[in-house]
């Protein structure tokens, strides 16, 4: 008696992996379609939207769950901006699916066909952002176009996720989980766009290889060297011109204008927070890094680096810094 059931649930697995070998041909399908075809997904809709910005006119892709963007061209990219709407919206079931997003009816970034190489999109705070897909004098997509769409635009359209609440983590984080997550749809809308950004990543790394990463204070906000100069002693003065790791004690005062935001080093760092992502993944699984993710970006407001600190403890048993320290990026290159 138990042979048949067994037949049955090969056949079921078979008929799984089957299906989801079919939906990966056809999603790689959607994000290479030509110039002229519309292709046509069971619950992707895609109606035209009303009006227009000077000779921009606009689709709008819904997906599951009421998640849409909406797609603007010019004349010339009308062809390719349909052609690739569904591909779009396949997107954004892909990147709920994967980051676990619960929202209805949410609007993601926007995306412009264009082929005005000083096109400009409106700015402002009613302004969603949108992304720029260059084309052609013919209307057709440019590599550098294939790319925003298939690799850059994934992983913008994680950090849309990561803001839904307006949380403000560290960098390392937005940004090694916006490529995560970005790379998993890249990979499966178009391989060779994914392989090209881990390429680039990697290649970026090796250049700077040597140089301290120091993750945690990606993107946090110092001062100008000139600004504390222009405040201290002669003699400090002298000092700090002749040794540029000198730091002068003391207390200064500064304006919004003496203050950078530490972006040194950024192609490694991206590498590193990739990495460190893919660690996590390999060791406690997806499902629990998703789960990180979610809790991470769940609350308004800047997420300290205390608060971190208990979030990697509570989902990875680790410290944050302990986490960050472990980071050696070219030996996880892909
Ligand atoms: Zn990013």
């Amino acid at each position: 008696m138990f042979f048949p059931m067994l037949l049955v649930a090969a056949a079921e697995m078979h008929s799984g992996r089957m299906e989801v070998a079919a939906e990966i041909a056809r999603d790689r399908a959607l994000c290479s379609a030509p110039s002229g075809k519309r292709r046509t997904v069971r619950g992707i809709v895609v109606t035209d939207e009303p009006g227009a910005e000077g000779v921009y006119r606009r689709l709008r892709v819904t997906a599951d769950g009421g998640a849409y963007l909406i797609v603007h061209y010019d004349p010339a990219s009308e062809s390719i901006a349909r052609a690739r709407a569904a591909c779009l919206g396949r997107q954004l079931e892909l990147l709920r699916g994967l980051t676990g997003d619960e929202r209805q009816g949410a609007q993601w970034y926007s995306v412009v066909f264009t082929n005005a190489a000083n096109y400009s999109p409106p700015r402002g705070p009613s302004e969603v952002a949108r992304w720029t897909i260059e084309t052609d004098a013919a209307g057709r997509l440019t590599e550098a176009g294939q790319r925003t769409l298939t690799a850059v635009l994934p992983h913008e359209q994680v950090h849309l996720f990561q803001y839904r609440m307006q949380a403000l983590p560290p960098r390392w984080f937005l940004e090694g989980h916006a490529s995560w997550v970005g790379l998993k749809v890249s990979d499966r809308i178009d391989p060779a766009a994914a392989a090209a950004d881990r390429r680039l990543k990697a290649e970026g790394a090796a250049k700077s290889k040597g140089q301290p990463l120091n993750l945690a204070g990606w993107g946090s906000v110092r001062p100008k060297r000139e600004a504390i100069m222009r405040q201290v002693s002669d003699e400090d003065r002298a000092r700090m011109m002749r040794d540029p790791n000198f730091a002068p004690s003391g207390s200064f005062r500064f304006t919004a204008d003496d203050l950078i935001g530490d972006e040194s080093n950024i192609v490694a760092r991206y590498h590193a927070a990739t990495a460190l992502f893919e660690r996590l993944e390999r060791e406690h699984g997806a499902e629990a890094v998703h789960a990180f993710a979610r809790e991470t970006t769940a609350t308004a407001g800047r997420v300290t680096a205390n608060r971190m600190d208990e979030l990697v403890r509570k989902h990875f048993n680790i410290g944050a810094d302990a986490l960050l320290a472990d980071t050696t990026p070219s030996g996880t290159a892909r």
